[in-house]
């Protein structure tokens, strides 16, 4: 394992880097909410400034660098992505459209050729939005027992039932989602992967906002939505097995070690210059930002085993579990230090000390809370470290 970059990739480096510096300029909607997490932007309204840079990404091919050449990616390789990723989160700049490296990969491998025509396009323009209906409300960590119905009617799949939690379904032009179309059958087997315009009928979307009063969740409602059937990826009642689909993306998560260790300097810049002007912080807060600082520097590394193992060929499982959890619950363990050490006037939303040396302590704490919860959440990760990595029985 080495963790300094080849001859090659700093060659790489550097022409990214030159592209980030001609083409990104920081500041802007975007940088204020990327204080509150890697992916606090992802679910906004697309300005001109982001739109156009997602142009010039995909330009380069870079919206999804790691797909095949013959479906418009740029067949970049597991580290190049990492480095080009790397680069981009440094600078605080948009990667790609949320939701991409799940629907694209689906369809490339599942889909049929009117539907990789149809969709992998916009996708790779950075045009088109999409959410992923999958989470229902008794159904998130046991995902297998969902009980949105989806019944056939002729050409069509009529569909009936409730999702939650959707993720930019108020700004989505599609939806790939998982529905029960066999509900006799075991509940792996009964379920079909379908991809639904949210244009069509019978569809209403409910906003949720969040702890921190943003909206980037959402309740979507499906009362006798017509669907044809040749929406449907993958063959009936085999969605499950759809839904797996990975390809070989980096799956570093490099973008929240990077925010983390952003976050880190930003507070350790604020106490420095509170020292400065005479209002030290205590030493026992001092000390909670040394183990913020060592526990970062364990979440990057965290990331660099991961891209290790994928360069080498190999498929990170417990691994890429730890480096979820550990680094969502770093994230508010970071949040929780920012208030402890901004105190009171942390609090205030116009503190000028505070927001000078770019915090938001409460926001960022409230914007956090969520982390732990989606993409599996820690209960989850650490039950796959304790019987896949550790090989303990299931409690
Ligand atoms: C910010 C955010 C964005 C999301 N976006 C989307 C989206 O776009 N699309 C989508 O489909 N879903 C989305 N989700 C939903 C997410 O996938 C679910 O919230 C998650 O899978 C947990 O499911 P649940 O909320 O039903 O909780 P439950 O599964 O009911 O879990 C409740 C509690 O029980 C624990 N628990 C459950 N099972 C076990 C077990 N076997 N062992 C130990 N503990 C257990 C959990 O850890 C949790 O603490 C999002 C969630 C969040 C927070």
């Amino acid at each position: 394992m080495r963790f300094t970059d080849t001859p090659e990739l700093a060659s790489w480096r550097g022409v990214v880097r030159a592209f980030v510096a001609e083409n990104w300029k920081p500041g802007g909607p975007h940088d204020e909410l990327a204080m509150h997490g890697p992916n606090a932007a992802a679910y906004e309204e697309i300005t001109d400034k982001t739109q156009n840079w997602l142009d010039k990404l995909a330009a380069n091919s870079w919206i999804a660098p790691a797909w095949p050449k013959k479906y418009g990616g740029a067949d970049m390789s597991v580290l190049e992505q990492f480095v080009l990723n790397q680069e981009l989160h440094e600078a605080g700049a948009p990667t790609s459209r949320p939701m991409m490296n799940l629907v694209g990969p689906t369809v490339m491998l599942h889909g049929t050729d009117d539907q990789k025509a149809e969709h992998l396009p916009p996708l790779l323009r950075g045009e088109v939005r999409w959410c992923q209906g999958f989470s229902e409300p008794g159904s998130g960590s046991d995902l297998a027992s969902l009980q949105t119905r989806a019944v056939r009617d002729g050409d069509d799949y009529v569909i009936n039932g409730q999702k939650i939690w959707t993720s930019g379904a108020h700004r989505a032009q599609w939806m790939f989602m998982m529905a029960r179309t066999d509900p006799s059958a075991p509940k792996h087997r009964g379920i079909s992967y379908l991809l639904v315009p949210m244009t069509a009928p019978g569809i209403t979307v409910r906003p949720l906002m969040n702890m921190a009063d943003g909206h980037s969740f959402n309740e979507v409602f499906f009362e006798d939505v017509r669907v044809p059937v040749r929406n449907r990826i993958g063959e009936e009642n085999r969605g499950w097995y759809v839904g797996a689909t990975t390809l070989d993306f980096e799956r570093s998560n490099i973008s929240r070690a990077i925010h983390s260790r952003k976050s880190v300097a930003k507070l350790a810049r604020f106490t420095r210059d509170r020292a400065a002007a005479r209002h030290p912080v205590s030493a026992a807060h001092r000390m909670e930002i040394v183990d913020r600082a060592i526990e970062t520097a364990v979440v990057e590394q965290l990331s660099f085993v991961i891209v290790s193992m994928q360069a080498a060929g190999g498929v990170p499982n417990k691994e890429a579990s730890m480096c979820k959890m550990f680094g969502s619950e770093l994230a508010q363990r970071i949040a929780l230090t920012e208030m402890h050490v901004t105190g009171m006037s942390g609090q205030l939303r116009e503190s000028s000390l505070v927001k000078s040396h770019g915090l938001n302590p409460t926001m960022a704490y409230l914007s956090v809370i969520p982390q732990t919860i989606a993409a599996g959440s820690s209960e989850i990760q650490r039950n796959i470290i304790a019987t896949r990595g550790l090989g303990l029985p299931r409690g």
